[in-house]
């Protein structure tokens, strides 16, 4: 057993995707020009009040049950006082004594790593979530130069404060909750999780000690912009700690800042000692009492979640574990699956079969296609081929009407033309030609350019040499499909070739 034992705590800030700010109908959003989103409610001039934005509330307690918390009853606001120049009122409304969630928890893959796992048996670890609580975002700084730019835009709108217990040992597991977090709240449609614009923010908080001694002093580090360097950054200052604990030295309370270009963490600023933002409740607002109508509204937020979508999919529709994690890596995917699967069925596929089909195409061409043109699987709801047109697709094809290179060539078509596989295919003739006549036809063609060929059949079939009659048969099969501008069905086409090539054995 190792001799130190290290305990991590994140506090995790998302964006909700309310169209408007926290507590002023200034719109929220990302990339706006500067200082175009501001009013004098979130600018903090004198005489003006707050109104709590419902639906700030609704996502946020729908992220709180998401991760199991209690919603408290009744919550209510304080101010929490500092100053800095991207809070233009000098204090920032937030959640002290009421968070809106208490003592929620979550499973993540026990040593984190990989991609976490919904497979049965996979061993889980449970991290107790102490807190959610509702905030307003501070405006944003731009240091250029020896000029600071600050940019109001973001100066009000509604941040989720999800708070940890410490409860991770090590930096792969914290990497693994923060990736499950970000893909449970996209899964919940309220925020976007882009940890590059900081819609995603992550501080983690470690202390090292010797092993049952408890909780050590801890270092809160910021800047970790990116779930990889949540890991990095943790994982280095277990070991700065360990290290220095065991020259006999003390970790020093700190904020340490995460430096990417030189893989090392470093400090910020030394708590002298405890921040005092001098909270008190906002007098501005009125407490929060969750009725029996919003705890509906938060009810019906709460869709199937990742892991448990997983699992059902894996095991209703037999996908393999690749297949699985593929289809559910973004809700708008896995409805889509979905929706291509029962709409194979109403076309009268196997649904087990359709399931199949359906995966490998949006595991393989879908997926290629849309990482060309720069799409993300949550954007599969904008391609021309809906889940209903792929179901269209895979049911041609099982039905004998298209071949699979053929399929290739109508997904092509469908993903830029607004039409329906089947309309798409009558209109160019790329069924596949099932006359007898017409396959006959082809045969005659076949057998014609390639006498040798087929006297070599019927002689290797004659004197019992199957593998040279196969060979042979194969080669006139192409011939009489090529013949037939590749339209013709290949069983058939098979079919009527082997028939000629017996006939002609029995006859010599
Ligand atoms: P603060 O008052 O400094 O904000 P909190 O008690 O609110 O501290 O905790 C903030 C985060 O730090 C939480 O995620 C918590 O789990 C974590 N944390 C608290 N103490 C420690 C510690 N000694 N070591 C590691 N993490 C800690
Ligand atoms: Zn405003
Ligand atoms: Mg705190």
């Amino acid at each position: 057993m190792m001799k130190y034992q290290s305990f991590i705590g994140l506090e995790v800030h998302i964006h909700l995707l309310t169209k408007s700010k926290a507590f002023c109908s200034c719109r929220a959003a990302f990339g706006d020009e500067p200082n175009s989103n501001v009013c004098p409610v979130c600018m903090g001039y004198p005489g003006v009040l707050p109104a709590l934005n419902g639906e700030a509330m609704r996502m946020g307690a729908v992220v709180a049950r998401a991760l199991n918390c209690t919603l408290s009853p009744k919550t209510w606001f304080e101010r929490k006082q500092y100053f800095y120049p991207d809070m233009p009122k000098n204090y920032q409304i937030s959640q002290f004594a009421s968070p809106l969630g208490v003592d929620g928890w979550v499973d993540i893959p026990a040593g984190g790593g990989g991609p976490a796992s919904s497979a049965a048996g996979t061993a889980t670890k449970r991290i107790r979530i102490k807190e959610c609580h509702l905030e307003e975002d501070a405006g944003k700084m731009i240091h250029a130069g020896n000029v600071s730019l600050v940019d109001y835009n973001r100066a009000g709108t509604s941040l989720l404060e999800i708070v940890t217990e410490p409860d991770f040992e090590t930096g792969a597991e914290a990497e693994c909750y923060v990736q499950q977090l970000r893909r449970t709240v996209r899964y919940l449609g309220v925020c976007d999780g882009n940890m590059e614009e900081g819609s995603l923010r992550c501080d983690a908080n470690v202390s090292v000690n010797l092993r049952g001694q408890g909780l050590g002093s801890k270092v809160e580090i910021k800047n970790l912009n990116s779930s990889r360097f949540v890991r990095l950054g943790l994982d280095y200052e277990i070991e700065r700690q360990v290290a220095l604990v065991e020259k006999g030295g003390m970790v020093r309370q700190e904020t340490r800042l995460w430096n990417e270009n030189r893989d090392q963490t470093e400090t910020m600023r030394v708590k002298e000692s405890s921040n005092d933002y001098r909270f008190f409740p906002e007098p501005d607002l009125p407490p929060f009492s969750a009725d029996a109508g919003f705890i509906s509204s938060v009810e019906a937020g709460l869709v199937e979640l990742p892991f448990d979508r997983e699992r059902r999919v894996g095991s209703e529709f037999g996908l393999s574990r690749e297949q699985v994690t593929i289809v559910c890596e973004e809700r708008a995917f896995a409805d889509y699956f979905e929706a291509a699967v029962a709409e194979a069925e109403r076309l009268g596929m196997d649904k087990k079969v359709a399931a199949e089909r359906v995966a490998i195409w949006m595991t393989g061409e879908l997926k290629r296609v849309m990482n060309r043109d720069g799409l993300g699987a949550a954007d599969v709801g904008a391609l021309k081929v809906t889940g209903a047109r792929l179901a269209a697709i895979v049911a041609l094809v099982a039905s004998g009407r298209i071949s699979g290179k053929i399929a290739r060539q109508l997904f092509d078509a469908a993903l830029v033309e607004e039409a329906e596989p089947a309309d798409i295919v009558a209109a160019r003739g790329w069924e596949l030609v099932v006359d007898p006549a017409r396959i006959a036809a082809a045969v005659e063609e076949a057998i014609a350019a390639e006498p040798s060929a087929f006297s070599g059949a019927a002689a290797a079939t004659a004197g019992g040499d199957v593998g040279k009659a196969r060979t042979l048969s194969a080669f006139l099969v192409g011939k009489a499909i090529g013949a037939s501008g590749g339209k013709a069905e290949p069983g058939l086409v098979k079919a009527a070739v082997e028939a000629r090539v017996t006939a002609a054995a029995t006859a010599l």
